[in-house]
């Protein structure tokens, strides 16, 4: 596998959409303040009538909910993982001692179910463990302890009845406070989600879709021609960048009226070019979501937009991310060889994030690697980021691909790339990504270190 150990090391994801990371703080943040008062009052409690070894157990969840505060700002899947198994075994823990006695039911238990709604609401349902298989084994241990099945399991070593009976009302009032605010959670992030849907939609039909680019430059400092990168302009102002927006266009089926305006904007920009003698031979760059690789009228909308913008499609490079690959590959690449055969190119995005084999890589119709930025930007302190970006390399001449390096910012990662035999970069160190006017000056100031 060429890209899964690399992309297992850096843990990397495409995006990690604003609105899901609150979402996802959100619900660690709640966590982590209800162990934390949960812990200490019943630690305290248990103290206070001498029962030392159970306020342990409950010392424990309080140190679940500090690891779910400290991990609240980070709101990745591992440390969502993480804290949803430590919090499931605490409460299993203290389920098992409180075992049912004479008119005090079992209560703790109740907490799988907050734990079971909010890893259901917060994993994206591609996560099958987190949002279906966890879940479910939450609901499964609460029907367990419900139904008694697991009280032969316990210590017998059971707090004080007066303590219990207490114990038993607010564990039922606070789970299900846990459960409503939960819901309330999910229930905002969807409305949120709603909201922002009807507001792309409308910006697409306002043409508030805009596209910058970023140019691309050879070893020696030419360029070769641009990435084009979308921006949704508000009605206010503000600019939003691809990953407050792409993410949700992805899943409400935007993303098609998205990318063809891109596509539009981005040939209209290269039959600019063809006009001069000093740009006509510049390539223009243009990312795909999968999602349109996967739709069957995403080829003959490409093939029109060439048609209708009149453009020499040689010079349109079509840019596909490697974690793309992981699904339905065949009606994918088939795809993609139907584009090539109009005379468009592929580039295989953030190459080293994804999972492809060397042998897929082999079979697709991919002329350009484009190395992903954390490689660049790591080999200047990481040993093993270092060799990785000069195995990318090695792989892009075995495969006889060009490469091309992204996110080059210093003068000494593009000299260390060059050295390894890289001969395309693109990066801040040349250029950040600018609206069409701005390129068009930044081309002319540079006109003398235009290829042709
Ligand atoms: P990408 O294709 O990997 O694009 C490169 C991203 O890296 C851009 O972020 C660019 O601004 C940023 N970048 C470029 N040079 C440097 C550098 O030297 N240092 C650093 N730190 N960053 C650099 P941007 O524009 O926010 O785009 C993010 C992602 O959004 C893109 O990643 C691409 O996957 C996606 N995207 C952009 N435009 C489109 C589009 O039209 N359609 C689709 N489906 N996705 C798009
Ligand atoms: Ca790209
Ligand atoms: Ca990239």
């Amino acid at each position: 596998m060429a890209g899964n150990a690399v992309g297992k090391h850096y843990g990397l994801q495409k995006f990690n959409g604003t609105a899901r990371r609150e979402k996802v703080e959100g619900i660690l943040s709640l966590t982590g303040v209800s162990c934390i008062v949960l812990g200490l009052g019943w630690a305290l409690c248990y103290l206070y009538f001498g029962r030392a070894e159970l306020s342990i157990v409950f010392v424990a969840l309080i140190a679940v909910g500090v690891l779910a505060l400290l991990r609240s700002k980070r709101s990745d899947g591992a440390s969502l993982l993480i804290v949803a198994h430590c919090i499931f075994l605490a409460v299993y823990a203290i389920a098992l001692i409180d075992a049912p006695i004479a008119w005090v039911p079992r209560s703790v238990h109740l907490f799988m179910l907050p734990l079971a709604a909010g890893a259901a609401f917060t994993f994206e349902a591609r996560e099958r463990y987190g949002s279906l298989v966890f879940p479910l084994i939450c609901l499964v241990s609460f029907a367990a302890f419900a139904v008694g099945a697991l009280d032969p399991l316990a210590p017998g070593i059971s707090p004080p009845v007066e303590v219990r009976a207490w114990g038993a009302r607010s564990n039922v009032t606070l789970s299900m406070i846990l459960l409503a605010a939960i819901f309330a959670i999910h229930r905002a992030d969807i409305g949120r989600r709603l909201r922002m849907e009807r507001e792309l939609r409308r910006a697409v039909r306002n043409g508030e879709i805009e596209v910058h680019y970023q140019p691309q430059v050879r070893g020696g400092g030419a360029v070769s021609g641009a990435e084009a990168l979308v921006r949704w302009r508000r009605p206010s102002g503000a600019l939003l960048s691809p990953d407050a927006f792409i993410p949700l266009a992805e899943e409400s089926a935007l993303i098609g009226e998205i990318s063809l305006e891109v596509l539009r904007q981005a040939c209209a920009t290269l039959k600019l070019w063809s006009d001069s003698p000093c740009t006509s031979q510049l390539r223009m760059a243009v990312n795909i979501s999968p999602v349109q690789l996967l739709d069957e009228a995403f080829v003959p909308a490409v093939a029109a937009v060439i048609r209708q913008m009149d453009i020499d499609p040689s010079l349109l490079e079509l840019e596909l991310t490697e974690s793309a690959l992981s699904t339905n590959i065949t009606a994918m690449v088939e795809r993609m060889r139907a584009l090539e055969a109009l005379g468009v190119t592929w580039a295989l995005d953030d190459f080293g994030t994804g999972y492809s084999s060397l042998s897929t890589l082999r079979t697709l119709p991919v002329r350009k690697l484009k190395i992903d930025r954390h490689f660049v930007q790591e080999a200047a302190s990481q040993e093993s980021a270092l060799r990785l970006l000069g195995k990318i390399v090695e792989i892009s001449q075995v495969m006889n691909m060009s490469a091309l390096a992204e996110g080059v910012e210093t003068v000494a990662q593009r000299d260390l790339l060059v050295g390894m035999g890289c001969d395309h970069f693109q990066g801040y160190l040349f250029a950040r990504p600018m609206p069409a006017a701005v390129l068009q000056a930044w081309l002319e100031k540079r006109v003398d270190r235009l290829p042709g």
